[in-house]
């Protein structure tokens, strides 16, 4: 049987200059074998340190992480290993992310001779495998990343996370720098791996567009909080709160199905000083008095559907 990624994050206090910004405040997010989750939200929300978090960059300062039920203090250090490298990160920006003065050959097959996975003699066959998995020809292993289009390159930082056999992506914008046509080519490639490998995503984007085809749910965030989380077709049906609803009608290619909602206005405002009660009260089409007091709590609205809005909980909104 599938073992249960799990993993809890509460809150993060991350020093910003000589303040103390909460990027995450009381997440709670849990991960099932297999699943694959879209974590959404503007800029600043909190999803990369999230992702972060999840991937194993991030310490939390606070809260409870849990890989397969364990946190890492109750984990021996062989189990801490395996989950270090059972969960990978995929970032946006492959340019920056692959060492420029590698070989593609090194950049895929460092991490798995260092960590024991395949010995030193077979590197290149086992390189050589990965990049065909991703759909890149094994001759180019050879070349240095800026011989290759953005869309090799995203496929090479796919082949060095692939490289180390992970079980968990953590994907943070991974196809945000590609053209529309290539974002789509990548989109599927990571489907195929998903079927593959029986592998299990945290798919972070600001575009609701790109994680709808590939989530089964899909969670909203909004300045370090938690607002929204459904089942994807759920959510794309019967959003419920209004930052939701509004970022629905903000995507070009759904905004017909969603033209009762009104687009989003507005800048996001700092997460060093986030507005009072609900964050979302000085956007909000429908805020009421107590919602620039109150924080209003997630509450399930449908089986597994969570809201955090006043007009969802009966409280002091609109
Ligand atoms: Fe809008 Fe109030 Fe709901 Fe926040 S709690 S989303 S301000 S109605
Ligand atoms: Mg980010």
């Amino acid at each position: 049987p599938l073992g249960t990624a799990e993993r809890v994050a509460n809150w993060l206090g991350a020093r910003h200059r000589e303040q103390v910004v909460h990027a995450v405040d009381e997440v709670s997010l849990t991960v099932q074998a297999g699943e694959v989750v879209g974590l959404v939200g503007e800029s600043g929300c909190g999803k990369s340190t999230l992702g972060r978090m999840v991937a194993g960059i991030h310490a939390p300062s606070g809260g409870t992480m849990r890989w397969q039920g364990r946190t890492a203090a109750e984990m021996t250090p062989a189990q801490r290993r395996e989950a270090t490298l059972a969960v990978q990160m995929i970032f946006q920006d492959p340019m920056s992310s692959l060492n420029p003065r590698l070989r593609v050959a090194d950049i895929v097959g460092e991490a798995p001779v260092v960590h024991g996975l395949v010995p030193k003699a077979g590197m290149a066959d086992y390189v050589a495998q990965v990049l065909e998995r991703v759909g890149l020809d094994p001759v180019y292993m050879r070349r240095y990343p800026h011989q290759f289009s953005g869309g090799q390159r995203a496929r090479i930082g796919i082949a060095r996370a692939l490289a180390v056999r992970p079980t968990f992506l953590v994907c943070d914008e991974s196809v945000a720098a590609l053209d529309v046509s290539i974002q789509a080519q990548v989109l599927n490639l990571f489907m195929a791996l998903r079927a593959d490998l029986n592998l299990t995503y945290l798919f972070i984007s600001h575009d609701l567009g790109v994680v709808r085809h590939l989530s089964d749910r899909v969670v909203i965030m909004y300045l370090g909080r938690m607002v929204e989380a459904a089942p994807a077709a759920e959510l794309f049906r019967q959003p419920r709160h209004p930052y939701t609803q509004a970022l629905l009608a903000n995507v070009p290619s759904l905004a017909s199905r969603h033209k009762r909602f009104a687009p989003l206005k507005g800048e996001i405002p700092s997460p060093l000083d986030p507005p009072p009660g609900c964050h979302f009260h000085p956007r909000c089409p429908h805020a009421g008095p107590g919602c620039r007091q109150e924080r209003p709590v997630l509450v399930e609205t449908a089986p597994g559907h969570l809201s955090a809005c006043h007009l969802d909980s009966g409280g002091t909104g609109a």
